[in-house]
């Protein structure tokens, strides 16, 4: 099947991570023969993200981790799109080039959060984002001592068991009670939040940072508690937001991230798709209000999705159903999480060897559950029972009946009420 035809010629792909990536590589696959133009944004060729919390902070280089582009598309790297004309169908450069498309597939991610009043780019402060914040942070952490780590989301933990694996001193800093909360839920979280205690984080869990500021040494941090921590090196992971400051469609709504339909073709705008970090859509595993999904594999998933809505022409675009799932490896624990856990009314926890003192180390399955159906599992050392429950949502979820029970899979459980 051939998809080169008169009206759709020219695709142009804003981005160069991981949707991108996919977008091109499905339009290869489905025979698109017209021409394909990708403007990233980053001076780098597309590389595994996930690296710069892992590998890229203790020694991979770029080809270490570099992502395959041998699909056939015009790959320009350094190109950030700054405006869009959507009724000319045009992209426009920061450089001043223009782009002009018959369709366009925006898969610009998201961007860190920098608080106000943060000096982004000084040295020893590290938003840890993309290839060049994780090979500048690798450098600093080879020298120093005590490291200030600001969020406690899954890459802000990654970060802190870098910094422990090096043996340099640590001090974790959230607001939220526990650690991981958003990625495996609090019930979870303040387990995971204990081992790392064992393993010598410094943790200052239920405090803000009020002020940051240079110092003799290095950083100060200013609690909310009127307390302080000196650092060497401050790494901040406070969240991310889509990067869609230079979409400037009119009937766009880019309110956290683009909005899309269920095939995701971006909402008021012809002609325009959406993938990955940046888009905003009813997944139609769910069949829920319109949500992001800020992960690696649903970024490859949505890319491919898109890729099919644009080559669908006259016919029904198919729907983009993406289960979300993921995985870490962090002070010794397998973590591993597959579902959504938001919204959840109560969260099943078992633990696979009771009565051990680090209870996460020992193995724990938390079933996130809503009016009696589990939504998402959250595994921490239980890699084979993960499976087998992954494999019951992901057959029970194709069958439109996402039950999974869990006594099953694990005998001593016990029932927590979700907190928080
Ligand atoms: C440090 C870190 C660790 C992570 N670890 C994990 C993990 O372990 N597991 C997991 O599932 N997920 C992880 N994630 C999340 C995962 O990497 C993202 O969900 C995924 O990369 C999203 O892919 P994307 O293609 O949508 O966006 P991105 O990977 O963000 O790529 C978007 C690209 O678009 C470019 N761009 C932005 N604006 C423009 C513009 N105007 N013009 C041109 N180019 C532009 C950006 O520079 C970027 O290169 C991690 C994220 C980070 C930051």
């Amino acid at each position: 099947m051939r998809h080169r035809t008169s009206d759709l010629d020219r695709i142009v792909v804003v981005g160069g991570g991981r949707a991108a990536v996919a977008a091109v590589e499905e339009l290869e696959r489905l025979g698109f023969t017209g021409a394909v133009t990708v403007l990233a944004g980053e001076p780098h060729s597309p590389y595994h993200r996930p690296a710069c919390s892992k590998g890229l902070l203790t020694g991979q280089r770029h080809g270490d981790v570099r992502l395959s582009t041998a699909a056939p598309a015009r790959w320009l790297t350094g190109r950030v799109a700054a405006e869009l004309d959507a009724r000319r169908q045009i992209v426009y450069a920061q450089t001043g080039e223009m782009y002009e498309y018959d369709a366009l597939v925006v898969a610009t991610g998201a961007s860190p959060v920098v608080p106000d009043g943060w000096p982004a780019g000084e040295p020893g402060l590290h938003f840890l984002h993309g290839i060049d914040d994780a090979l500048g942070l690798a450098a600093d952490l080879r020298r120093a001592r005590r490291v200030a780590v600001v969020g406690a989301g899954l890459t802000g933990c990654e970060a802190a068991h870098v910094v422990r694996s090096m043996a340099r001193e640590c001090v974790m800093i959230d607001s939220n009670a526990q650690v991981m909360t958003r990625a495996v839920g609090s019930v979870t979280g303040g387990l995971i939040a204990d081992t790392m205690r064992h393993e010598g984080v410094r943790m200052r869990l239920g405090r803000r940072v009020g002020h940051l500021s240079r110092s003799r040494r290095g950083w100060r941090l200013d609690l909310d508690d009127g307390s302080h921590v000196d650092a060497d090196v401050v790494i901040a992971t406070l969240g991310e937001r889509p990067d869609t400051g230079w979409f400037t469609a009119r009937h766009a709504d880019t309110g956290d991230g683009l909005l899309c339909d269920e095939s995701l073709r971006v909402q008021g705008v012809d002609r325009v798709v959406a993938a990955g970090a940046v888009a905003r859509w009813p997944n139609a595993w769910y069949a829920d209000q319109p949500g992001r999904v800020d992960q690696w594999i649903a970024a490859m998933e949505q890319g491919q999705a898109a890729a099919r809505t644009l080559l669908s022409g006259s016919r029904a675009a198919p729907a983009a159903a993406v289960l979300p799932r993921y995985w870490s490896d962090l002070f010794g624990l397998r973590i591993q999480v597959i579902g959504r856990l938001d919204q959840a009314e109560e969260v099943a926890v078992s633990e696979l060897r009771p009565g051990r003192r680090d209870i996460a180390r020992g193995g724990v399955l938390a079933a996130h559950r809503r009016g009696g159906v589990t939504t998402g599992v959250v595994a921490v050392n239980a890699p084979r029972q993960f499976t087998t429950l992954a494999r019951a949502m992901r057959e029970a979820g194709a069958a439109a009946r996402p039950v999974v029970s869990l006594p099953a899979v694990v005998p001593n459980q016990r029932r927590l009420s979700l907190v928080g």
